[in-house]
Formats: structure tokens, C-alpha cells, sequence
């Protein structure tokens, strides 16, 4: 195998050490596993061809920044399960947020409106980076859906963004309704999934334009890797996204792509996994003396139970939560983070493993004491991404944290 594309016998050996072994004919197999593509670029048989894929008129790769066949891989992936057009892997959740929000015509087309407790750089990219822009912005409690039709009205904005569930306190969005409020009024509506996952649910399907993922979470799911993706509905949105994409250049390298798609195989096994051990341990949690609430969509008496009910694989809520202690106060939340022996006190979520965090002064630390307040994120609330251990022995980890309080 090989031989026709051997080196020429008198070529110096830098020249054979660089070049002997590439340019292997295309293959007539099909691996079972997409190969990772590194190649920054792509060569063809002659010059003519070569235009005809750097114009679009024939399917190829020219240069990592557009695309290889391993980001192809893995978006192609995505946009099946959300039931999008199509999509486009990038470099970080935040990428993928900057992305829709200007493809989806902030600025250019009118202000944006975002929901008021969105992920903290979320937050602080639409209420200070925005404004300085020279973009108006606007926030809402995205639940009050009275408040969303006054300020769709006073704002006239060009897109609403919002989480399926927001963080850190597990609020949970109606957005087939917030997507018919806002497209009465012809604004887009892009709406980040994160927490969610198309395993519980579908934005796209609720009439959403622009679905977005931060991918280091579930949707790679093993905490090694960072990424995100936005989805489009329309071929015309895709173009726009395209365009901005390859200009911001906020691409996803091939390994993470490539890390992602293997980690993408077993969501829904993660996922079903996790939604049960978070309904567990936040019941558990609920039965505390040392806990005043839990946040979590899956308590029966939760405020958002029967939105997330009415929107969620059936008896799926997320594997999410977070919940304030009793008495609270930051010194009491880092006791307790400290004594934690099984579940990881870091800033992610979305991984195998359990993993804590104190929202303050990690993922909201940039709000200020006011917004916080607003916000209702208190000095002892613990966010929680529960994970796929054996979920009695999560109970016991927190079970002693809270005794050593
Ligand atoms: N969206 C949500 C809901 C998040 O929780 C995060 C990060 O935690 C992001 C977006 C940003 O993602 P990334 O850290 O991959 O940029």
C-alpha cells in the first residue's frame, strides 16, 4: 500500500524526511471512529479544483479555520440531536455566546434583552462589555413573563437570550413561550442549553433560531476538554454565523473537537445517570436541618417543577443544583467546601465527577454586592454538578461536610 506516492529516490533527505509518508491517496474505507484531522491545510489535484472548494463550489477543506473533517464530524452530530440546520463547533461556551448573539443581529439589527441570571460572563459581556460597545442592553427575570413583555416593549430589541436553566439557582425558562413573545415582536431568540442537553431537551423544537453549548460541559462531559457550539435553524442563519465565525476566528482546535465527539457517544448514559443521583441527593439535601433551600426543578414543591415537568424528558430535571445553609455566611460555606472529601470544589460543571462551587466569588464574582442581592444569590449558597458516582456514597460525603459544620 503506498508505493505510487513514494519519493523519487534522489531527493535530499530534509526534503525526504519532510515529505516521505504524506499524501497517501484518498481511502475507499470507512473508519468506524472519525480519524482526527490536524492539517491546518488541504491540497487537490490541480489549482482549478482547489478554487472550486475555497469558493464553495464543491464540498472540501481548504484551512483549519474554516473547518476540517473532524469538526464536520462533530457538528453534523450536534445539529442532528438538537434538530438544528446546522452548526458549528468553536473554542469556548463563551465563543459560542458571543457568536449568536451577533449572528443573531445584536447591535447591528437593535439591543439585546438577557435573562438577569444568566452565567456570570454571560452577565457581565451584556451588561458592561456591551454597553461600551455602544450596544443597549436590557435584563429580565426571563420566568416573569410579564416583565419579558414590558421590556420586549420598551427595549425593542433584536434578540432575547436566555438559559434553559439558569445558574447558579436553577430557575427554569419557558421558552416556547418566551420564543412566541419574542417572535411577535420579530425579535430572535437564542437560547443557551447547557444545563439541559438535547437528551432533555430541544430548543430548536420550541421554535428557538440560535441554540448555544458551552461543550466543556455535558456534552464532552469528562472535564479535559474546552469548547463550545452554536446551532442554527436556516441555511441564511448558518451563512451569518459562518461569516462572523471565520472573521472572530474563535475556532475549536481538531483534538477537542475530536475529544468532544467521543465524549458526545455517551451523553445520554451520563445524563440519565446524573439527572437520578441530583433528584437523590437533592431530596436528601431538602430533609437537612443545616440546609435552609434547595434550588433544584425536580422537588415536587421547587417553583419551576412543573415548567420543567412540562418541557423535560420525562422525569429528567437536570443533574444542577445548589442549595443555602442554614444560618449561612461565606465562612460557614467554605467550612463546609472544606471538609468535602469526595466531591471536587472546582468552577466547572457538566463532568463525570461531582463537582462544588461557591458562586460569590467564582462564576458570579464579577456582579457587584447589589446585583448579587438582586439576584438572590446569598453568602452561603454551594452550587452542586452532581455526577455519575455511586449517588449513597455523594450523601455520605456531603452528610459529614454538614456534621463537621
Ligand atoms: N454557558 C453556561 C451555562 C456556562 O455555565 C458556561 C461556563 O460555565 C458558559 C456558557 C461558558 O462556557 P466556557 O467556559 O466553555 O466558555
Amino acid at each position: 500500500m503506498g508505493a505510487k506516492h513514494r519519493l523519487p529516490k534522489n531527493q535530499g533527505f530534509a526534503t525526504r524526511t519532510l515529505h516521505a509518508g504524506e499524501g497517501a491517496p484518498r481511502p475507499d474505507f470507512t473508519p468506524t471512529v472519525s480519524p482526527l484531522y490536524r492539517s491546518v491545510s488541504y491540497r487537490y489535484d490541480d489549482s482549478q479544483t482547489f478554487d472550486d472548494v475555497l469558493y464553495g463550489e464543491r464540498p472540501g477543506y481548504v484551512y483549519l479555520r474554516y473547518g476540517t473533517p473532524t469538526h464536520t464530524a462533530l457538528q453534523t452530530a450536534l445539529a442532528e440531536l438538537e434538530g438544528a440546520g446546522c452548526g458549528l463547533a468553536v473554542a469556548s461556551g463563551m465563543a459560542a455566546v458571543q457568536l449568536a448573539l451577533l449572528a443573531a443581529g445584536a447591535g447591528k439589527e437593535g439591543p439585546v434583552l438577557c435573562a438577569h441570571d444568566v452565567y456570570g460572563a454571560t452577565f457581565t459581556t451584556v451588561t458592561h462589555l456591551y454597553p461600551k460597545l455602544g450596544i443597549p442592553t436590557a435584563t429580565v427575570d426571563i420566568t416573569d413573563l410579564e416583565a419579558v413583555g414590558r421590556a420586549l416593549g420598551d427595549l425593542k430589541p433584536a434578540v432575547i437570550f436566555c438559559e434553559t436553566i439558569s445558574n447558579p439557582l436553577m430557575k427554569v425558562s419557558d421558552v416556547p413561550a418566551v420564543v412566541d413573545m419574542a417572535h411577535s415582536v420579530g425579535a430572535r431568540v437564542v437560547v443557551d442549553n447547557t444545563f439541559t442537553t438535547p437528551y432533555l431537551f430541544r430548543p430548536m423544537e420550541a421554535g428557538a433560531d440560535y441554540v448555544i453549548h458551552s461543550t466543556t460541559k455535558y456534552i464532552s462531559g469528562h472535564g479535559d476538554v474546552l469548547g463550545g457550539a452554536v446551532l442554527a435553524r436556516a441555511e441564511e442563519d448558518f451563512e451569518k454565523l459562518f461569516e462572523a465565525h471565520i472573521q472572530l476566528g474563535g475556532v475549536m482546535g481538531p483534538d477537542e473537537a475530536w475529544l468532544t465527539m467521543r465524549g458526545l457517544k455517551t451523553l445520554p448514559l451520563r445524563m440519565e445517570r446524573q439527572c437520578r443521583n441530583a433528584l437523590q441527593l437533592a431530596a436528601w439535601l431538602a430533609e437537612q436541618p443545616q440546609v435552609a433551600r434547595v434550588c433544584f426543578p425536580g422537588l415536587p414543591d421547587d417553583p419551576f417543577h412543573a415548567t420543567a415537568v412540562a418541557q423535560y424528558r420525562r422525569g429528567c430535571f437536570g443533574a444542577m443544583l445548589s442549595f443555602d445553609l442554614s444560618d449561612g455566611s461565606k465562612e460557614k460555606a467554605y467550612r463546609f467546601l472544606d471538609a468535602l472529601k469526595l466531591c471536587l470544589p472546582v468552577v466547572s460543571l457538566g463532568d463525570i465527577y461531582t463537582l462544588v462551587c461557591y458562586p460569590p466569588t467564582t462564576t458570579h464574582q464579577r456582579l457587584t454586592p447589589e446585583e448579587k442581592a438582586q439576584l438572590d444569590i446569598g453568602p452561603s449558597l454551594i452550587r452542586v454538578s452532581v455526577g455519575v458516582e455511586d449517588v449513597e456514597d455523594l450523601i455520605g460525603d456531603m452528610q459529614q461536610a454538614l456534621e463537621a459544620l
